[in-house]
């Protein structure tokens, strides 16, 4: 068995559904199970329903609602044409968006939305999709069934990010889903949704289709796993900012991991993590150009040097200095419980015998965490700051191309610098102006240079970032 999962993008448009049915067909051989997200967008302004509906602009949130009727119902039209065929997809739509409707009323009736039902609106995104997407193969003559995500996904009762229950999920599996791709049949099922045990919509956090992808994947012990998004796979730099960025074709979890904390937002790694820790083989692929390599996602893809060169602006460096510090046990953990208690994580740590400089994302409490730290030592702060990432497994184990990194900046101001214990990752800290010069820079010195890639990134070589 595979489980092919479509992104929002991939069911976005009927041509894109189209697309999808035939990539589901040449995987008919193979067993797949088809997880598809909520057209692309909607779960955005099905969350945006429940803010109006619950601030009292009801009819804001009606509109809203019947502009998702009228999207779902032209998709269904483009996908079927008006045909009798089509007017039974809309029915069975219909009831669905009525009920967002009076979700909504009764929204704006209590004036407040609880996270349990802002998962009963949410989920009605999947619920949408899923029933567009097995008409559209029902109509290109593919045997595709709907398996509703709530008696399979089975969750605890912690609203927008439930926890699954494997064993219930394996069980629900081997009841609803099993029997039926052996059967010949092809099951449909919505991501990001899930219920509790008593059968209360729940969904697993944003993004959460990855995640029942890789959930199912793991229940079934499929073969892979393929990820189909609107993006060739991941790649060795953002293509905004290095026009040869090229798609990895094999990349480390642990590599993919540390990209995804960068933005690189093709998947987000944690949640195919159940799947590649069984050792199932995790894919992504582009919907709108299916025969690109695609990006394989694995434990034990080979230890490159480097992987890619990934960045993100602005970050705030603060530095603590105290000549107290020295051989002082007990200080470091003064300053780390500063940023625990505002809840402020740290990104990147440097330390000296008399100083220790940390990065941070966000910087809503650090005002307060200033005051705190002032207590330890001389502190400063440096706005304006970037991070740049140098990414690969083997890198620590690689003098030369460590060296080369460090060539390749030459001239560009240092702030800090930091190799992670496990060495995949040397992040360095220029100032945010610097740091997409500093990606081009070490992009060309690691990708661009003939025979510099490491084993398998040179047949990458070529491929348009997208
Ligand atoms: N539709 C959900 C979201 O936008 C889940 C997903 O697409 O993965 O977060
Ligand atoms: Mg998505």
């Amino acid at each position: 068995m595979i489980i092919v999962k479509f992104g929002g993008t991939s069911v976005g448009s009927a041509a894109a559904i189209r697309a999808t049915a035939e990539i589901v067909r040449g995987r008919v051989p193979r067993g797949p199970i088809v997880v598809v997200s909520a057209l692309s967008g909607v779960t955005n302004i099905l969350l945006s329903v429940a803010e109006q509906a619950s601030a009292g602009k009801l009819i804001l949130a009606l509109q809203a609602v019947e502009g998702l009727r009228a999207r779902h119902f032209a998709e269904a039209e483009a996908l079927l044409g008006k045909t009798p065929a089509a007017a039974e997809l809309c029915s069975e739509m219909s009831p669905l968006l009525d009920e967002l409707a009076s979700l909504a009323e009764a929204l704006s009736i209590l004036g407040h939305a609880t996270p349990r039902s802002l998962d009963a609106i949410a989920a009605t995104g999947e619920m949408l999709s899923c029933l567009l997407v097995v008409a559209a193969y029902a109509a290109a003559q593919l045997p595709a069934e709907i398996v509703e995500s709530r008696d399979v996904m089975v969750t605890d009762a912690t609203f927008a990010t439930a926890e699954p229950q494997a064993d219930a999920i394996a069980a629900a599996v081997r009841e609803h889903i099993v029997p039926r791709v052996r059967a010949g049949r092809i099951p449909v099922i919505g991501g990001f949704v899930g219920a509790t045990r008593e059968g209360i919509t729940t969904t697993l956090g944003r993004g959460g289709s990855d995640y029942t992808a890789s959930l199912l994947g793991a229940a079934v012990g499929a073969e892979a796993i393929e990820i189909w998004t609107d993006v060739d796979g991941m790649l060795t730099a953002d293509p905004r900012v290095v026009e040869g960025a090229r798609v990895i074709e094999s990349i480390r979890f642990d590599e993919a991991s540390e990209l995804a904390s960068f933005g690189a937002k093709v998947l987000h790694p944690s949640t195919i993590a159940p799947a590649v820790r069984l050792g199932i083989p995790v894919y992504v692929y582009n919907t709108h150009n299916p025969s690109g390599t695609g990006t394989r996602i694995t434990f034990d893809a080979p230890r490159r040097a480097v992987s890619a060169i990934a960045g993100k602006t602005p970050i705030t460096m603060v530095k603590v200095r105290s000549s107290r510090m020295l051989l002082t046990p007990g200080f470091l953990r003064r300053v780390f419980e500063a940023f625990e208690r505002h809840r402020a994580s740290v990104d990147v740590v440097a330390t000296s015998e008399v100083s220790v400089s940390v990065t941070l994302d966000h910087t809503e409490r650090l005002d307060a965490i200033l005051v705190e730290l002032a207590a330890l030592g001389d502190v400063s702060v440096e706005r304006a700051r970037g991070v740049v990432a140098i990414v690969g497994a083997g890198l620590a184990d690689d003098s030369d191309a460590m060296a080369r990194a460090l060539a390749a900046i030459q001239g560009i101001p240092v702030h800090m610098l930091s190799l992670s214990a496990t060495g995949i990752n040397l992040t360095i800290i220029v100032d945010a102006d610097q740091v997409r010069p500093a990606i081009r820079r070490l992009h060309a010195a690691f990708f661009h240079a003939a025979g510099t890639v490491g084993a398998g990134g040179g047949e990458a070589a070529g491929r348009a970032g997208r």
